[in-house]
Order: C-alpha cells, then structure tokens, then sequence
C-alpha cells in the first residue's frame, strides 16, 4: 500500500521481559471506579452503570520521561491506574470469557486537565480536552497475563515527591475487569490492541512542574514520571 503522506508511527507500549511490544489500538478509560470503602465481594445492585471515555493511542507515554507540563491548564492531576491490554477482541463477550482476552496489566496514569475537565462538565461539553492531550497517558511495561493471573486484588498506590499521594486496593474497583471487557463489548466492538484503563482510587491531586511521580500496582513493573 502507497500513501499520500508519510503514514503516522504506530503507537505501542513496551513489555516486560523482550523487545517486541505491545501494538496499541483504542485507550478506554473508565469513570469512577473506585468505591471511597471497602465494599464486599459479590454483586452491588446499587451501583451506577460504568461510563467510559477514549483517549488517543498516541497520547501514550513510555514511562521513564521527563515530560513537558500540558499547554493550556494550571490543574494538571494525577490518576494512578491499573491497565489492562487485550490480545483478542469481540462483541457481546461474557464475564467468563473475557479474563482469556488479557495479553497483561501495566501501570498507568491517567493525566487530567481537571480545570478543562470541569469546564466541559459544566459546560456539558465533550472531555477530549481535558482527558485526550498529548502525553496524558504514560504507562509503564506490560507484564504478560502468564506471569500475574487475573488480577482483582492487591496494592495500587501514587507517589509524589516520595509522598504517598494514592493509596488503595484493587478489590476496591466497583466494576470488575472482567465486567468491565464484557460491558465495553456490548458498546464497541473489542480488538486486539485495545487498552482499557479501569479508574484511580481517592487521593487525585493536582501536580506542579518539576514534580517527579511514582506509582505502582503489586505484581507488576512500576511508573515513573517527571514533570519540567
Ligand atoms: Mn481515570
């Protein structure tokens, strides 16, 4: 195939343990997902249906950097989270078959112009200027499922300056990964590619040029960023 212009890179994420990597497609994020406490295990018949946003693939950021502080926000926050990477896809996928899609999990952040967010909440406008800017997404290596298992406990947690800044449990996430692949399949249909970024727990707070963050998720390869 020939193109007119130069065709753009594609965007990809790093995995632990070899060279080749992860090719990305779609960024799904989902809202709130966190409850403020400790909920029980088991179905929730109070809980809100989850609602999901995209950022672009190539707001993705190798963690490792020092990124230039976002254009046009003086609130730029920080959203520790758990991602998960698909190597299958599919429409209509049930709770129990989506587990076998997972390629891994990495840590990422989910960089947010609260200040343009709120804006367009307000606004009832769309979040893309907000959610979607360049480097809003920096993520760590992927760590292939085989070595993690499904992965639905354990430590999430955001440093700041080496101050602990979030901190929570994984068993905390209202929709369940699982859940959260076979709801997404009922909207979109699902490809190999695919990242979903499945929310923060409490603790977002704004970050300041020449803030370095670290975060990390119990099994899996840590995030570092630096902001100049
Ligand atoms: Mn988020």
């Amino acid at each position: 195939m020939t193109f007119v212009i130069d065709p753009p890179t594609q965007a990809s994420v790093a995995v632990t343990g070899t060279s080749a990597r992860f090719p990305a497609r779609r960024v799904y994020c989902v809202g709130r997902n966190y409850a403020a406490h400790a909920r029980e295990m088991g179905h929730d018949p109070d809980r809100e249906d989850p609602f999901f946003f995209q950022k672009p693939a190539d707001a993705l950021a190798a963690s490792g950097q020092t990124l230039a502080y976002p254009p046009a926000t003086n609130d730029l926050h920080h959203e520790i989270e758990l991602v998960v990477a698909l190597k299958e896809g599919g429409t209509n996928i049930s709770e129990g078959d989506a587990r076998q899609m997972i390629y891994g999990y990495a840590v990422g952040l989910d960089m947010t112009r609260r200040d343009l967010q709120g804006e367009a909440k307000k606004k009832g406008r769309p979040w893309d200027t907000g959610k979607g800017f360049d480097n809003a997404a920096p993520i760590a290596p992927i760590t292939p499922f085989e070595e993690t298992g499904y992965l639905d406990h354990g430590r999430i947690w955001l440093r700041v300056n080496g101050d602990m800044r979030q901190e929570g449990d994984m068993n905390q996430m209202i929709w369940k990964v699982d859940e959260t692949i076979a709801y997404l399949s009922r909207l979109f249909t699902m490809m190999p590619g695919d990242l979903i970024f499945t929310g923060t727990p409490e603790g977002v707070a704004a970050v300041g040029a020449g803030d370095r963050l670290e975060g990390g998720v119990d099994g899996l390869t840590g995030i570092s960023i630096k902001y100049k």
